[in-house]
């Protein structure tokens, strides 16, 4: 569950403080898909960015399954985005310099458990989520060699290889063809209905955005509407 209570953000540009998200109040369930859309500079990177406790609003506040992200340290917050939290971005980010497979492992190292558990080695926990989205073949491919629907899947594996509660998804199929675009959909929105993760994602694609059980929407930097789709 994620608490926004009247939260803003403010910019200073050449001396001169700029406005992008007007207070707002906002609450997601647990388990929800929530759609962020609007145009291109209404603030949803802004929105989704506060949301998931990688920045710190300019008033309000934000608590994360009970935790106010703004009484915690920045060691604090990583590590319940580490712990809690999935990515998933436009440009899919991967390192180059490591493989599928590492890019994968990436988050478990980064949480205070990164060993075997139940679910296997934190080898394995990634080779299977490769598996799930279709890249068993390319483990060992570095992001170079992979085409951009395909490191969006990678991407896709490691926001989901630490069981996140809430996974975070900016424009994901932004920079894909349709094609690609509509596989890396289906990979979302499949994979969070198995894993039972509430799901946050911004989108000025209406297709994509129908799909959610919710659609917020934004418009220079205030929401305008906060519907809910017909089950
Ligand atoms: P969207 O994701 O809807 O396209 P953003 O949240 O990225 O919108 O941006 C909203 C507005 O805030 C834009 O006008 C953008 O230029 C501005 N903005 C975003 N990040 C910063 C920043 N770090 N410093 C100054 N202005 C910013
Ligand atoms: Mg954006």
């Amino acid at each position: 569950m994620i608490l926004a209570r009247h939260i803003s953000q403010t910019y200073e540009s050449a001396g001169r403080s700029l406005t992008v998200l007007s207070p707002m109040d906002l609450t997601i369930g647990t388990r929800e898909i929530v759609a962020i859309a609007g145009p291109s500079g209404s603030g949803k990177t802004t929105l989704l960015g506060l949301l998931a406790g990688l920045d710190l609003p300019a008033t309000g506040s934000v608590t994360i399954d009970g935790q106010a992200i703004g009484s915690l340290t920045e060691d604090q917050r990583a590590a319940l985005r580490a712990e809690k939290i999935g990515f998933v971005f436009q440009s899919f980010l991967l390192i180059p310099t490591l493989t599928a497979l590492e890019n994968v492992m990436v988050p478990i190292e980064l949480t205070r458990r990164p060993e075997a558990d139940t679910r296997g080695s934190p080898e394995e926990r990634a080779a299977a989520l490769l598996d799930r989205v279709g890249l068993a073949d390319r483990l060992d491919h570095y992001p170079i060699q992979l085409s951009g629907g395909e490191q969006q899947r990678v991407a896709l594996a490691r926001a989901f290889v630490n069981d996140p509660r809430i996974l975070f998804a900016d424009e994901p199929t932004g920079n894909l063809d349709a094609d690609n675009g509509a596989v890396v959909a289906d990979l979302l929105m499949n994979m969070n209905r198995e894993l039972a993760t509430t799901l946050v994602l911004v989108t000025h694609d209406p297709v994509l955005a129908d799909r959610a059980a919710r659609i917020i929407k934004l418009r220079g930097g205030r929401i305008v509407s906060d519907t809910r789709n017909p089950a």
